[in-house]
């Protein structure tokens, strides 16, 4: 059985190993395919994995010999499921990995943005500190987070989970679900409307997929509700942003600072409006990228395919 991962580097750069899936079959990984060699890579594979190729309705129609089509991630937009559906070929995606590290991802932003960790160390080295005439010196306003507002955005796996380290920080959770789960409610998390929470979050924070009805859903209108000097983070999509918006508001400084891990395109364009905003921490999509976290990305990739091969699929978007 022929098995072709078309793009393999993200997912393993060399520290983890493709040992699971090489037992399953004859393995031909590739680091990365471009679009004109994809045909030609599965022409004679039974079984694919992606995690940002294209595979669409012309590449699929050509790709006579696939049966199974493995997404490395929990997005699967790269892959035109309807037309696989069509073609009875399931398509699966790997739904829990990265829970744990997006949220703590999530804090790795907005504790960045509440005490300027990097800048002070980088200030330190210069001899600013041992050149001052105090003790102590800071340069950047330090902001406490107890008793402030988080306002999560998509009450899922990841954003339950931020929220559970924004209450152990002391921190109040606002939270606005399509699907509201009241069990999940206690002293200090409350569901709200969306205009609640816009209204009365020092921190908000996207978790929600990028859905139409949620594409452009942080904008100037949106922003105009928020509170003068809210926080924004985004470690979920960068569509979410109309980034012009969230732009023009960091220079005035009716946003006070915002830390996003997602663009709206990615690689991130050098003219992205982001880039040169005030008080922006950009980062290059890496919230999922731990260690533990890709490991466990690659075994639920591997078991997937096993229950495929067994008969019994698991985690199929195409049913
Ligand atoms: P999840 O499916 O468990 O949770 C998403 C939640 O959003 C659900 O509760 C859903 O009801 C809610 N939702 C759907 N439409 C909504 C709307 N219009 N308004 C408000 N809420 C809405 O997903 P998850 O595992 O928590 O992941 C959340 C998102 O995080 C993913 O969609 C993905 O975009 C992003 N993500 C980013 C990274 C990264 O590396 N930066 C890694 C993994 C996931």
């Amino acid at each position: 059985m022929k098995i072709v991962v078309l793009d393999g580097y993200t997912l393993n750069p060399g520290d983890l190993s493709w040992e699971g899936i090489e037992r399953l079959g004859e393995v031909t990984v590739y680091d990365r395919t471009p679009a004109e060699k994809i045909d030609e890579r599965i022409e004679n594979a039974q079984i694919v994995f992606t995690n940002k190729t294209p595979l669409t309705q012309q590449t699929l129609e050509k790709a006579k010999s696939l049966k199974y089509i493995g997404v490395l991630a929990t997005g699967f937009n790269v892959v035109d499921t309807i037309t696989a559906k069509k073609l009875n070929i399931p398509v699966t995606n790997v739904p829990t990995y990265g829970t744990t590290a997006v949220a703590q991802f999530t804090f790795a932003l907005l504790l960045e943005i509440c005490h300027h960790v990097w800048a002070h160390n980088e200030e330190v080295k210069k001899g600013v500190w041992t050149n001052g005439p105090d003790f102590t010196f800071w340069n950047y306003p330090l902001i406490e987070l107890a008793g402030k507002t988080m306002g999560i955005i998509g009450f899922g796996r990841i954003g339950q989970n931020t929220a559970l380290v924004a209450q152990s920080l002391g921190m109040k959770v606002l939270t606005y679900d399509e699907y509201q789960n009241k069990a999940l409610e206690n002293d200090s998390l409350k569901y709200a409307s969306l205009d609640e929470l816009l209204t009365n979050s020092d921190v908000i924070s996207l978790h929600c997929p990028l859905l139409e009805s949620t594409q452009g859903m942080i904008n100037k209108t949106t922003i105009a509700k928020m509170k003068p000097g809210v926080i924004i983070l985004n470690a979920s999509r960068g569509p979410l942003i109309v980034e012009e918006d969230l732009a023009a508001a960091l220079n005035s400084g009716r946003v006070a600072a915002a830390a996003v891990d997602v663009a709206s395109t990615e690689p991130i364009k050098m003219d992205n409006p982001l880039m040169t905003a005030k008080n922006c921490i950009i980062t290059p999509h890496i919230a999922w990228a731990p260690k533990e976290s890709r490991a466990r990305l690659m075994n639920i990739a591997v078991e997937n395919l096993q229950a495929f091969l067994k008969g019994e699929p698991v985690n199929v978007v195409n049913q």
